[in-house]
C-alpha cells in the first residue's frame, strides 16, 4: 500500500509500505476512507517531537471500514465505517476506568500514553491501517454523518471541548476568550457556545481567521497585533476580565496573554502543543485565585459531539477548508504548512 512516511526532521514521503496485519487479538484493519493533516504532524515534520523516529507512518485522525477483525473482537465487523479516536485506550487499565484514556496504560506503542497512532506506532495517512484496542477505540459513524465530519472528531472536537472547554469550566453567562483561531481554537470556539457563554471573543494576529470565527459562534474579535488588543478585550468584560482564557497556540507569548486577560477566580486552559519553556508569573497570579489546566485530549466526550455533529448543532464541515485525493497528501502538507497564505483549516484526504 502507499502511506505517508516521516523519513526525519523536514523530510517526508508518499511510498510503497508493506500492509498492516493484526498483531494482537483485539486490533483491526481499516481502510482508510477519510484522513486529514494535524498541527502536531507539523511539528513532527520540524523535529519537535523526537518520539517519533524515521520511518513511522504519520496520522491519527480519519474514518475508515474495517476490512479485518482480530480474533478478540465480537462488536465490530468487517464493513462497519467507523471514525478512529486519535487516542488508543485498552478500556481495562486504571486510568481508562477513570476515563483518562490519554494515560491508557496498555503496552502498545508504549504504556501510559494514549496517543500512539501516528506517533509510535503506524498511523493513518495511509491506505490501511492497523487500529489496536479496536472495541474501545473507534466509534461507529452513524447513517447521516459523513466521513469528512467524522474525521472532525477523531481529534479536533474532543480537544477543543475537554481541554479547552470543559477543563476551563466554561458555565452560562461566562465571558470566554479563545486566543488562536486555528482548527483547535475553532473547535473551542464552537464548543463553548453549547455552555451558554454571554460572550466568546476569538483573538489572533490574522484578520481573516478572527472573522472567520464569528461563523464558529464568536461574538467578538479582537486582533492580538493591535497595540491596545488588552484594553479591546477588557472592555468587552466591563474591565474586570474574562471568566475563561483557552490557550490554542503553544507558545509562551499566548499562555502569557492568558494570564493577563483572566480575571480573579477566573479560569486559563491550555490546550495548544508547546515546544519551550514558559515561564509562569507566580510572584503575581498567586494572589489572584486563578485555576491553570492543561492537558492532552481523552476523546471520552467524542460520543456526545458526535451526536451533536449528528443532529447539526455543530457544523463540523466549516472546519474543512481544503480537500484533496489522497495519493496527493504531499500537495496537502504544502496548503496546510502555509495556512496564512493558503488560508488552510483542515485539509482533507479522501481516497
Ligand atoms: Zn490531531
Ligand atoms: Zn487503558
Amino acid at each position: 500500500m502507499k502511506a505517508l512516511v516521516y523519513d526525519g526532521p523536514g523530510q517526508k514521503s508518499w511510498e510503497d509500505v508493506p500492509n498492516p496485519v493484526i498483531m494482537q487479538p483485539t486490533d483491526v484493519i481499516v481502510k482508510i476512507d477519510t484522513t486529514t493533516i494535524c498541527g502536531t504532524d507539523l511539528h513532527i515534520l520540524k523535529g519537535d517531537v523526537p518520539t517519533v523516529t524515521p520511518g513511522r507512518i504519520l496520522g491519527h485522525e480519519g474514518v475508515g471500514t474495517i476490512v479485518e477483525l482480530g480474533s478478540a473482537v465480537t462488536s465490530l465487523k468487517v464493513g462497519d465505517q467507523v471514525i478512529i479516536s486519535c487516542i488508543s485506550a485498552c478500556g481495562h487499565c486504571d486510568f481508562c476506568k477513570q476515563g483518562v484514556f490519554s494515560h491508557c496504560l496498555g503496552a502498545e506503542g508504549a504504556s501510559g500514553i494514549g496517543w500512539i497512532l501516528g506517533h509510535l506506532i503506524d498511523g493513518t495517512q495511509a491506505e490501511y491501517v492497523r487500529v489496536p484496542y479496536a472495541e474501545t477505540s473507534v466509534y461507529l459513524l452513524p447513517k447521516g454523518v459523513t466521513p469528512r465530519q467524522g474525521a472532525m472528531l477523531s481529534d479536533i472536537l474532543p480537544t477543543g471541548h475537554e481541554i479547552g472547554v470543559k477543563y476551563g469550566q466554561v458555565k452560562a453567562g461566562d465571558v470566554v476568550a479563545v486566543i488562536g483561531a486555528g482548527p483547535v481554537g475553532l473547535a473551542a470556539i464552537a464548543t463553548a457556545g453549547l455552555y451558554g457563554p454571554s460572550r466568546v471573543i476569538s483573538i489572533d494576529l490574522d484578520a481573516n481567521r478572527i472573522e472567520q470565527a464569528k461563523s464558529f459562534g464568536a461574538t467578538d474579535a479582537v486582533n492580538s497585533g493591535d497595540e491596545d488588543w488588552k484594553e479591546q478585550v477588557l472592555a468587552l468584560t466591563d474591565g474586570l476580565g474574562v471568566d475563561v482564557a483557552i490557550e490554542a497556540v503553544g507558545i509562551p507569548l499566548t499562555f502569557t496573554m492568558c494570564t493577563e486577560i483572566v480575571r480573579p477566580a477566573g479560569h486559563v486552559a491550555n490546550v495548544g502543543v508547546h515546544g519551550h519553556p514558559v515561564e509562569l508569573a507566580l510572584q503575581d497570579l498567586w494572589i489572584s485565585n486563578v485555576t491553570i489546566s492543561m492537558g492532552l485530549v481523552n476523546t471520552n466526550t467524542l460520543g456526545i459531539l458526535l451526536k451533536l455533529v449528528a443532529q447539526r448543532k455543530i457544523a463540523a464541515d466549516s472546519f474543512i477548508s481544503h480537500s484533496f485525493k489522497l495519493e496527493d497528501i504531499l500537495e496537502a502538507y504544502d496548503v496546510f504548512g502555509r495556512a496564512a497564505e493558503t488560508k488552510a483549516l483542515k485539509v482533507v484526504l479522501n481516497a
